[in-house]
């Protein structure tokens, strides 16, 4: 049976995530009654998925449901900002229920494990299209922007680099490897460093999730700073599976250009660094330093040999 568009929200999103104090009113009426804790700012971003463009049409209905909330929990993180309330607004050609049970399974469960509660959106007929806006907390005048690198800043990365593209790359190439359960696992069901992004309040200068590629998105952080950077290739932290392809191909393209990592990559002063490391390893998150902010623009790029490396790849850009 088909289902109406009010059954459709009813069943599947009108209990999604957390109950929290702090919304006055949740999905139903025409807008949803959020209260801001007193000493914070929102934070609000939002980020689309559009199939053909951020996934393939095969992709399990349960990862889009986590990657689209996924995304937008990274930008949260990024700002060191805790996660509080969702909207949701999606675009299907047909209310498929069990299409929607997978989505909303996956969209939910990560929405309970954050924290956050799903409190309205919009629910449209035609091409397959996700977007999530997402809103959290920081104290007030504390969040730090991309422009806050200095000179002898430390680089730092969450977690490891290039495991998404080389999903991709396998995907499109059917290269053979062992670790394909584990890749594509970190392209479709990608974990958001919010804790991280917390625990960075006070310490980092600036910082960015990494969803474009690592030079893309460093990039952003050093032109909004005025800085430049060295950055050393053999400490870039690799899976692996990443290692195996490295060693095999010597293309350094996939850790430095490859999107979709969600990791987030940071600056942090030197007086800062032991803090940064205990709170890493008490979250048993993996940070590993990169490199470092120079005032001499550009980015420059050591190879393992000690050798100035060059690469053209910039990243991603939708209208490129
Ligand atoms: P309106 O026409 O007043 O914008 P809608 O009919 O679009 O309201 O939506 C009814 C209620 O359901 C609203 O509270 C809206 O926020 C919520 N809603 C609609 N679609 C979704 C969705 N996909 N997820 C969560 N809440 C939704
Ligand atoms: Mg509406």
């Amino acid at each position: 049976m088909a289902l109406s568009e009010f059954a459709l929200i009813q069943r599947f999103f009108s209990a999604c995530g957390t109950r929290r104090a702090d919304v006055a009113l949740g999905v139903g009426d025409d807008c949803a009654i959020l209260c801001v804790p007193p000493g914070m700012e929102l934070a609000a971003t939002l980020d689309t998925l559009v199939e053909g463009v951020h996934f393939f049409p095969s992709v399990a209905a349960g990862a889009l449901g986590h990657k689209s909330l996924a995304v937008n929990l990274s930008d949260l993180a990024a700002m060191g900002a805790e996660p509080a309330w969702v909207t949701l607004a999606l675009t299907l050609p047909r209310a498929d229920a069990r299409w929607l049970q997978a989505f909303s399974d996956g969209f939910c469960a990560l929405a309970r494990a954050a924290g956050v509660a799903l409190v309205g959106g919009d629910t449209t007929r035609g091409p397959l299209s996700i977007s999530v806006q997402a809103q959290g907390f920081v104290p007030c005048g504390q969040a730090w922007k991309r422009a806050g690198a200095r000179p002898g800043d430390g680089i730092f990365v969450s977690g490891t680099l290039g495991d998404a593209a080389l999903a991709l790359a396998a995907a499109n190439s059917d290269l053979a490897t062992d670790d394909a359960e584990f890749l594509r696992q970190r392209l479709e069901w990608p974990q958001p460093r919010n804790a991280l992004g917390i625990a960075l309040r006070g310490m980092a200068s600036s910082a960015i999730d990494i969803s474009d590629g690592l030079l893309a998105d460093l990039g952003h952080i050093l032109r909004a700073s005025h800085v430049g950077a060295q950055v050393e290739l053999a400490r870039l932290p690799c899976s692996a599976a990443l290692a195996a392809h490295l060693r095999r191909s010597g293309d350094w393209r996939l850790p430095l250009g490859g999107g979709d990592d969600y990791e987030l990559c940071f600056t942090v002063a030197p007086e800062h660094e032991a803090a940064l490391r205990a709170a890493a390893e008490r979250l048993a998150c993996p940070v590993t330093r990169i490199g470092h902010i120079s005032a001499h623009l550009g980015l420059r790029l050591r190879a393992p040999d000690g050798s100035d490396y060059a690469v053209g790849e910039t990243g991603w850009d939708h209208f490129a």
